[in-house]
C-alpha cells in the first residue's frame, strides 16, 4: 500500500488490494490464538472519530487496532464540544495536538476524510471508514477477503494472483445511487477481475454511471440465476431526499431477495450483505441465515482485514511480533 492515508479502495489498485488480503490471512490466524495479541502497533494511539452511527465498522476498527497494541480512543460526536460550535477542523486539530498516530473518521458528507487528511499537519494517517455516498474502503476489503476465503473453502482452488475473479459474475442490488458500499465494492470486485451489475430501479441508480466499470439491468429475476454472488444492499434512507419509491412492499417485491426468489440462484452461489440487515425488505431472514449467506464471515472478516490496513499504514516495517 502506497501512502499514508487510505481514503478510497480506488487508490489501491489489484497489488494494493492483494496486500492488504495477504496480510489479513496473517492476522486472521492471530485473531484463533488464546491470546489475539501482538505488539506490532505498541506505542502508537488509534483514534475513532465515527460522526455517523455505526456498530461493525466502529468496534471491528477498535479491536483491531487493540489486537495490534494501539492505544485506542473514541471520539463521539454526540457529546462532544461539536455541540458548543466548534467546527470540525478546529476539533480535528484539537485531537492532532494530543498527539495521534491515525484518525479513523466516518461521517455523513463524502469527502470529509479527504479534508481532515488535508488539515492535518503532522504526519498522522486518516482511515475513511465511511463518508456519504463516495466510499468505504475497508468494507469492500473485508468483502474481497471474505469471498476470497469461502470461494477457497467451499470450492477448493480459485484463481490465483491478482485476478482472482476472474470470471465471477457479481450482481449488486439495491439503492446504488446511495451506497458507498456499492461504490468501493464495484472498483475492488471488478480490479480483481470479476464483472458487476448493478441491479436497480431507475431511481435508485446514480444520475451518470460514465466511467463505472458495471453492467445495470432492471430484471432481478434475469440477473439471479446468472451470477455467482447476489449482494443486497440496504435502502439507505438517512440519505434519500425524496421519494425514489412506490411503496417498501412493491421494492421488496421486485428488488428483495426473498425466500422464493433465492430459488432463481444457481446451487453454488453466494450471498452477501455489508449489514444492518433490514430483514424482509431487501433481504429475506431465510436467506440472510441460509448455506448460502456470508453475511456473519463478512463481519468476523473485518477485524483481521482492519488490523492488515491499520498495519500497512502505521506499522514500522518490522515484523509483526509473536
Ligand atoms: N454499513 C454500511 C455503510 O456504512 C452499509 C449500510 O449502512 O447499509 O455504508
Amino acid at each position: 500500500m502506497s501512502g499514508r492515508h487510505l481514503l478510497g479502495v480506488r487508490d489501491l489498485g489489484a497489488e494494493g488490494i492483494g496486500e492488504v488480503l495477504r496480510l489479513a490471512e496473517t492476522f486472521e490466524e492471530v485473531g484463533r490464538r488464546p491470546i489475539p495479541r501482538v505488539p506490532a502497533l505498541r506505542g502508537k494511539t488509534v483514534v475513532s472519530a465515527f460522526f455517523e452511527d455505526s456498530t461493525r465498522t466502529r468496534l471491528s476498527f477498535e479491536l483491531a487496532a487493540k489486537r495490534l497494541s494501539a492505544d485506542v480512543s473514541t471520539f463521539s460526536s454526540s457529546s462532544s464540544s461539536l455541540n458548543k460550535g466548534e467546527s470540525l477542523r478546529d476539533t480535528v486539530l484539537t485531537i492532532e495536538a494530543m498527539g495521534v498516530d491515525a484518525f479513523v473518521v466516518r461521517h455523513a458528507c463524502a469527502g470529509v476524510p479527504a479534508q481532515v487528511a488535508g488539515w492535518l499537519s503532522g504526519d498522522a494517517s486518516v482511515l475513511n471508514a465511511g463518508d456519504g455516498a463516495h466510499e468505504h474502503p475497508t468494507q469492500a476489503l473485508l468483502d474481497c477477503f471474505t469471498l476470497v476465503r469461502e470461494r477457497r473453502r467451499r470450492f477448493g482452488t480459485v484463481a490465483a494472483g491478482e485476478a482472482v475473479f476472474a470470471g465471477l459474475q457479481v450482481a449488486i442490488v439495491g439503492d446504488i445511487r446511495h451506497s458507498r458500499v456499492a461504490r468501493s465494492c464495484l472498483f475492488a470486485f471488478t480490479a480483481l477481475g470479476a464483472s458487476v451489475t448493478f441491479v436497480a430501479p431507475p431511481t435508485l441508480l446514480p444520475p451518470s454511471l460514465d466511467g463505472w466499470p458495471a453492467e445495470v439491468s432492471h430484471d432481478l429475476d434475469d440477473v439471479l440465476p446468472k451470477c455467482d454472488v447476489a449482494y443486497l444492499l440496504r435502502l439507505q434512507n438517512e440519505r434519500m431526499e425524496g421519494q425514489y419509491l412506490p411503496s417498501l412492499r412493491e421494492y421488496t417485491a421486485t428488488y428483495g431477495l426473498t425466500a422464493e426468489r433465492a430459488r432463481l440462484l444457481g446451487p453454488s452461489a453466494l450471498v452477501m450483505h455489508p449489514g444492518p440487515i433490514r430483514r424482509g425488505v431487501e433481504l429475506a431472514a431465510e436467506v440472510a441465515d441460509g448455506p448460502a449467506s456470508l453475511v456473519t464471515s463478512q463481519v468476523a472478516s473485518g477485524v483481521a482485514v482492519r488490523m492488515a490496513v491499520l498495519y500497512l499504514l502505521l506499522g514500522s516495517g518490522a515484523p509483526i511480533g509473536a
